[in-house]
């Protein structure tokens, strides 16, 4: 099959999260498939040409907007066989960030993603790129299941393929002003709760949901969350439910290319399941990197991602202190809300050489940090999969989570488990399953055993990438 992905980020080539980390692994899968797969994304400003090798085609798309005529100079990068990522060049990407700058959307970002989407669309049939499936992701790509049904600017779409939407996290709906509608010239007839609008606003991802043949989240867990109520819908619970048929839950893989100990360049030193000394070595050298003290009976305990609501790091904190009273230590990694940055950073000027607050996004700390922690916790309050819980799990560092969406799929607690669970959203609950997991860390033999239970956990994307492959066919 030829199938067409749409995106706003893709690893490595620029990433803030997990979409980042899907669309740099799933297409490859599909091409590992036989498929032929061409992926088309914004070329950000950081992105680094000479870094991946990118290469301008001389090639160009035009997308017409009202009163405005938009291009983009498309660039290419083949990373394997059947496998192609064009990058749509326009001054709208040349910015700082990805989607905003000072906890501020950008406000031109429908317009900067209306590009990507009908760009896309046109990139394609000039590649003579006839796809059998479309496959567009999150409500930066939404447009494309309506463009391919509706048109755009007045004109058919140049392309028609079947389109399956994915949503990685229902939280981010690209949510703008009604006027948004008249600057992207979408339908007028489109402006009613059943199609793009949300209370009197422009709603992206609901083109995604109500165009698309085939809808999918990903992970089971989350699938079921996301049509039960307005706070695990985020408000499109009906929409969804109206859709449940069509909508699957497909787990995300793991790239072990990139994330298995065996092979990390990123750690100080390699390890596996036979021989886990590497990975002793690599706690020594994350507790003096990131400020802890050296202490290899301690059990370390870490988070990695940014610190917003969603991620229920505010639980976390307001669980350091009885953590510190249970002897263990804590490193966070991430930046995100100046309230809870400031939090953190009182936490760690509160507790010396026990916590420590890395504010940032630094991709080879997290490899570091999976490879050197012990615990690796993830109070979310939703999680549509998560993905540090996986790669924990192949560094053999054991997942302390609450137990929802992709956590709920992923991680088991028991005697045959490979690791710590809690239901209830509070640092009590947090706070007991961190004794059920000292009761383990005691037990030298237990310990050992279900981090080998952990590594040979299997989350490779070629399930996935099957499973998608059955909702690609007609
Ligand atoms: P989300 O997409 O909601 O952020 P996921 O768990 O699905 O959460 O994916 C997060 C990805 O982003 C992982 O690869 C993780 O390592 C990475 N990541 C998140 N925050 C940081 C950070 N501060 N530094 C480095 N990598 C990060």
């Amino acid at each position: 099959m030829k199938i067409l992905f749409v995106a706003s980020e893709a690893a490595p080539y620029v990433k803030t999260g997990g979409l980042g980390d899907v669309i740099g692994a799933l297409p490859r899968a599909l091409a590992g498939r036989g498929h032929d797969v061409l992926v088309i994304l914004p070329r950000y400003a950081s992105i680094d040409a000479q870094q991946f090798g990118l290469r301008d085609t001389g090639r160009r798309v035009e997308v017409q907007f009202p009163n405005l005529n938009a291009g983009a100079h498309i660039h290419v990068h083949a990373p394997a066989e059947r496998l192609r990522y064009l990058f749509l060049q326009n001054p709208w990407y040349d910015r700082r960030d990805l989607y905003g700058e000072n906890g501020k959307d950008y406000r031109d970002n429908h317009k900067r993603y209306a590009l990507l989407c009908a760009g896309s669309l046109e990139a394609a049939r000039q590649w003579n790129f006839i796809p059998n499936a479309i496959h567009a992701h999150d409500w930066q790509g939404a447009l494309v299941p309506l463009i391919v049904k509706r048109g755009w600017a007045g004109r058919p779409s140049p392309i028609r393929a079947r389109c399956v939407f994915t949503i990685h996290n229902l939280a981010y709906q690209g949510v703008f002003p009604r006027e948004a509608m008249s600057e992207l010239d979408l339908p007028v007839d489109l402006f009613n709760p059943d199609a793009l609008e949300f209370y009197g606003k422009l709603n992206l991802m609901k083109a995604g949901l109500v165009f698309a043949e085939k809808l999918t989240t990903v992970s089971p867990t989350y699938a079921r969350e996301i049509v039960q109520s307005t706070e695990t819908g985020a408000g499109l619970e009906g929409l969804l439910r109206h859709r449940q048929a069509d909508l699957t839950g497909i787990m995300n893989g793991v790239d072990y290319e990139r994330w298995s100990p065996d092979k990390d360049p990123l750690i100080p030193q390699r390890y596996s399941a036979q021989d886990l000394s590497g990975k002793a070595a690599c706690k020594t050298a994350l507790q003096q990197e990131v400020g802890l003290d050296q202490e290899p009976g301690t059990m370390v305990c870490a988070t990695i991602g940014g610190l917003v609501h969603q991620k229920g790091y505010d639980v976390l904190a307001e669980a350091v202190p009885g953590m510190m009273e249970r002897k263990v230590q804590l490193v966070h990694l991430g930046a995100g809300d100046a309230a809870l940055e400031e939090q953190f950073a009182a936490l760690a000027t509160r507790y010396p050489g026990r916590v420590s607050a890395q504010l940032r996004f630094d991709d080879g700390l997290a490899h570091r940090i999976e490879a050197g922690a012990d615990v690796f916790v993830m109070p979310s309050r939703f999680e549509p999969c998560g993905l540090n819980q996986l790669y924990s799990l192949r560094y053999g560092t054991l997942p302390l989570v609450h137990a929802v969406g992709g956590l709920n799929d992923s991680i088991s607690e028991g005697p045959q488990g490979w690791g710590f669970r809690f239901q209830q959203e509070s640092p009590t609950a947090l706070l007991e399953a961190l004794d059920r997991a000292l009761v383990l860390w005691r037990d030298k033999r237990a310990w050992r055993a279900a981090q080998e239970r952990a590594m040979a956990r299997d989350h490779s994307w070629d399930r996935a990438a099957g499973q998608y492959e059955a909702l690609y066919r007609p």
